[in-house]
């Protein structure tokens, strides 16, 4: 019997604060599965830099990205965090995994769609990403991928890439399968709720941070678009209330049924939005807390990543070496 824990591997853009989304969505539940598999987090900065970026920015949200993990919950004496550029491997095995990607199956990717539309300037990067990711998944031998519903679609390219090279190489990489929240999984923006919530929004009304102070919570929930009824329902014609009940669902734990029943005798949307703002700012407060108390502390934050690149060098190395064999590569 393998008594071996089962790998999990998932980060987050340091594209922006994280927000509402990336936590109800994945970080909330980070800190459940700790000891439960061996765990890789990383800060997939070459992702972020698809979308242009301002260097210092960058490399400031990078070590910060780190501040706001251990704030929600990760250990690092219990997981292994690291950044995706420390590491040797991810855009060699890009590579590698691309020469046996259909272009095809990258332009009918939604987020391709999604942050291609209405720009002049599309950049190969970004069509390439879903290989990139898939590297990083793979490059580990990650069985689990906790993410959104909206990398749902690039888990399934992974897949696919991972039984492609088994079938035309040999048995190498193990298949990889999405882990999707039920409640939290699709956040939607506060402004628009057809889009989800993002951290690259520019309107940042539209987007609560996980580091947004109590009065800010209570003021981007007040002005939550929502319609002119009265009626707390999971009702897709109406996205905006809709997407709030969602929020709380996930915040709370309780299902939809049970809220809407909860809120079946409210006859206007401000009390409950005054609930809402409130479930948010107990369940963010611990968070801050520990965000506040770390944030500043690049030293003791550049020791846990330099921790979590010698713990996974190695491996990835292992595996690199070991696809690069089996396409032909000849030994140095
Ligand atoms: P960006 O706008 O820069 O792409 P993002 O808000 O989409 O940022 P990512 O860093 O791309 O965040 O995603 C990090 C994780 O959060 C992924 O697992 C993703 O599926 C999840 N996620 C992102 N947005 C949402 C959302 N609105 N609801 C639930 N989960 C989300
Ligand atoms: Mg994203």
């Amino acid at each position: 019997m393998n008594n071996e824990k089962k790998v999990i591997l998932t980060g987050m853009q340091p594209t922006g604060f994280l927000h509402l989304g990336n936590f109800l969505g994945a970080a909330n539940n980070w800190n459940k599965i700790l000891d439960q598999y061996t765990c890789y987090f990383f800060i997939p900065n070459q992702h972020a830099i698809t979308i242009p970026q301002v260097p210092a920015n960058l490399r400031n949200a990078t070590l910060n990205c780190v501040a706001q993990y251990i704030a929600c919950g990760l250990d690092p004496n219990r997981c292994t965090i690291f950044v995706q550029s420390h590491i040797i491997g991810h855009t060699e095995l890009t590579w590698v995994l691309s020469c046996l990607t259909p272009l095809g199956q990258l332009y009918r990717m939604h987020q391709f769609k999604d942050k291609s539309a209405k720009k002049e300037n599309i950049y190969s990067g970004l069509l390439y990403y879903p290989v990139l990711m898939a590297a990083d998944i793979l490059l580990y031998n990650a069985d689990f991928v906790p993410t959104g519903e909206d990398q749902r679609q690039h888990v399934e390219l992974a897949r696919d890439l991972a039984e492609k090279f088994n079938v035309t190489y040999s048995e190498t990489f193990t298949i990889p399968s999405p882990l999707i929240e039920t409640s939290g999984a699709r956040i939607m923006s506060l402004k628009a709720p057809e889009h989800k919530m993002s951290k690259s929004d520019s309107d940042s009304n539209a987007t609560i941070y996980i580091t947004d102070e109590p009065k800010i919570i209570q003021k981007k929930i007040a002005s939550a678009v929502t319609d002119s009824g009265d009626i707390i329902a999971n009702d897709p014609k109406r996205p905006g209330i809709a997407n709030l009940l969602n929020i709380y669902c996930a915040a709370t734990g309780i299902s939809m049924e049970e809220a809407e029943e909860k809120f079946s005798t409210y006859r206007s949307y401000a009390p409950f939005k005054k609930e809402l703002a409130d479930v948010l700012i107990t369940l963010l407060e611990p968070v801050q807390e520990k965000y506040k108390s770390i944030k500043d502390d690049k030293e003791y934050l550049q020791s846990v990543i330099r921790k979590g690149t010698e713990m996974v060098q190695p491996i990835a190395y292992r595996t690199l070496s070991k696809v690069y064999r089996k396409v032909g590569f000849l030994d140095k």
